[in-house]
């Protein structure tokens, strides 16, 4: 691959192309995100969130980034854990989202107690060791310098602070993965089509799973940004993993 391009899903794009393609993606889902991860993981997407949150160790008085935080399913459910005592910050690149995020959480009641940060992952605008805990769920995928992400992740995290990444990785079963392929690129565009009347965002989805690191290269480049005792837990046979790392 030619030094300034990237993956968009299957393709190769200029890098400074990347994002905006994904803002596209972003924009045109956004009001639509919430009803089409209930169906397309058929709810499962519920379970691997609160896993995510249970390892996350979040308790009152934290102060917790949420980033790609889209429409705040893990962020609501911080701001309940941390209190007044606590910070919760909703940060996401895609102004579409973070909008669908915020009437979600003000209808939830905790709306007015989260912080709402429109920011790129690789750049993020806050002080060295501000956070005790930052989790990306389903976002790292789309970042396109993910080490850059990664070592900007690590920055903010306080010592003793820890990174949680959930994303769409490998299945450990071949048999398995063959079922999932078929799934990811034959129905997911279609049930895309009908209920969001947009097949290419959701072939983008699958395409983007595909391209990203499985779980031993995710562990290694969380090592490489400053993170120890890096470990993961396979969930759904490996459609998704959770990484966790800590800054020391
Ligand atoms: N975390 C939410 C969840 O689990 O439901 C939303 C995940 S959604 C699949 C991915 C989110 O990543 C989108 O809201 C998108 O705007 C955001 N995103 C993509 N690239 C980003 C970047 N470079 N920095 C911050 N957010 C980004």
């Amino acid at each position: 691959m030619d030094k300034r391009t990237t993956h968009f899903g299957f393709q190769d794009v200029p890098v400074e192309e990347k994002a905006g393609r994904v803002a596209d993606v972003f924009h045109s889902v956004a009001k639509r995100y919430d009803v089409m991860n209930d169906l397309m993981s058929f709810g499962v997407h519920r379970l691997w969130k609160r896993i995510t949150l249970e390892r996350s160790g979040v308790r009152k008085g934290n102060a917790v980034l949420d980033i790609a935080g889209g429409t705040g399913d893990l962020t609501r459910q911080f701001a309940k854990r941390v209190g007044p005592t606590g910070r919760v910050v909703l940060a996401d690149i895609n102004a579409s989202m973070l909008n669908v995020g915020r009437d979600k959480l003000i209808d939830a009641g905790v709306g007015h107690e989260v912080e709402y940060v429109q920011a790129n992952a690789e750049e993020l605008p806050f002080d060295d060791n501000t956070f005790d805990c930052i989790t990306i769920a389903f976002g790292l995928r789309n970042v396109t310098d993910k080490d850059k992400a990664l070592r900007s992740m690590a920055r903010v995290l306080k010592p003793g602070g820890r990174l949680l990444v959930l994303e769409f990785s490998k299945p450990t079963n071949a048999l398995f993965e063959k079922v999932y392929d078929q799934y990811s690129f034959h129905v997911l565009p279609r049930v895309g089509q009908l209920v969001a009347n947009d097949a290419d965002s959701y072939r983008y989805l699958a395409e983007s799973i595909r391209m990203h690191p499985d779980q031993a290269t995710l562990k290694a480049m969380m090592e490489d940004a400053g993170l120890e005792r890096v470990e993961y837990t396979n969930m759904t046979g490996g459609v998704v993993a959770l990484h966790r790392g800590i800054k020391l």
